[in-house]
């Protein structure tokens, strides 16, 4: 499996992904995971999922990828906004103390 550089702050929210696809779609693979547009980005094999199964399995992927959209990279808080070109997501909090956040 290829994966990208995920941002400490969304360690939980990758992990929690991880999870539900385990338990509620054992035969699927990720087969990708990165973060490099700013928000989680997941390609997985759908193996032999009918394509009912796929559409609700792409329906859950997708509640996490926009959960990215407002967690926090640096923190995980669910308070963080995109930071226009820098393809990235932080609060407030982080934002003002840039140096101790590499996200
Ligand atoms: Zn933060």
């Amino acid at each position: 499996m290829m994966t990208n550089r995920i941002p400490d702050g969304w360690f939980d929210l990758v992990s929690a992904l991880r999870a539900a696809l385990d338990r509620d779609f054992p035969g699927v693979s990720v087969a990708e995971l990165s973060a490099d547009r700013g928000w989680l980005h997941v390609r997985v094999d759908h193996g032999s999922l009918d394509p009912a199964d796929q559409l609700c399995l792409n329906r859950r992927i997708q509640g996490f990828v926009t959960a990215s959209l407002s967690t926090c990279m640096c923190c995980g808080s669910g308070s963080g906004r995109d930071r226009g070109d820098a393809r990235r997501v932080t609060c407030d909090e982080c934002e003002n103390e840039k140096e101790a956040c590499d996200a």
